[in-house]
């Protein structure tokens, strides 16, 4: 049976982290399909395509070419033969990841790749849609959710770390807004399926998630 993880909530709950170290102990691939939005994103900002526009959005798609590449199972993408693993990260690049990942033909434009991707192989694949659109059959899904101010000072340590001269509250603010669009919007909405598992890890530290979210996969796919 493959192994299909989802891991879905908003944004610095830790999907991420929690998925990477997941990934490793079980030997799955982690896919980050938050990374493709901000690819998306950011061509759009490179290239000063209002990211709020359908149609000038799904007028350069077929422009943008995005890659995903796996070294020792760590993830690096790149936007038409360029490595934008750093780039994606800004703050900038985030709203534009948020407002182009409402546009239609742009998740159509993703969905193919992500699925390709679980079917091959054995994927955690985080994101806001994963449970319930994506992988609708994934036997695990997790909903991971932490109150916002420690997903605004998780966000904030990230951001400082690579140099970005942003404050706290600016940090807490642009996540506030991010998460309100990405939960309200019509498509897609980042909300849990049915069938995901609820997990507030406020409280916890990484190890303890791991343990925790191994524990499940353990019993779900009888490894
Ligand atoms: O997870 P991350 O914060 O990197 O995602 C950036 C943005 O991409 C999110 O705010 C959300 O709007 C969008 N996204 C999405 N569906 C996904 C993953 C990310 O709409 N599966």
């Amino acid at each position: 049976m493959r192994i299909n993880i989802a891991i879905d909530g908003p944004s610095g709950a830790g999907k991420s982290s929690l998925a990477k170290a997941v990934a490793k102990e079980l030997g799955l691939i982690h896919v980050d399909t938050g990374a493709m939005y901000r690819t998306v994103g950011l061509y759009m900002l490179e290239n000063g395509i209002d990211p709020k526009d359908p149609e000038a959005v799904s007028a350069v798609l077929n422009d943008v070419k995005v890659e995903l590449e796996f070294q020792d199972g760590v993830q690096h993408i790149y936007l038409n033969g360029r490595c934008v693993d750093s780039l994606i990260r800004s703050n900038e690049a985030s709203m534009y990841a948020s407002y182009v990942s409402a546009i239609q033909a742009v998740r159509d434009f993703l969905l193919n790749t992500q699925r390709q991707m679980a079917e091959k192989q054995d994927v955690i694949m985080d994101g806001r849609d994963i449970g319930t659109v994506i992988l609708p059959n994934a036997a695990l899904k997790i909903f991971l959710v932490a109150n916002d101010e420690a997903r605004a000072r998780r966000r904030y340590k990230e951001l400082t770390e690579k140099g970005e001269s942003v404050t706290f509250e600016e940090v807490l603010d642009l996540m506030k807004k991010r998460d309100e669009k990405d939960k309200g919007r019509k498509i897609a909405p980042a909300v849990p399926a049915d069938d995901a598992v609820i997990f507030d890890n406020t409280e916890y530290d990484l190890q303890q998630c791991v343990d925790y979210i191994i524990s499940l996969a353990k019993e779900r796919f009888s490894i």
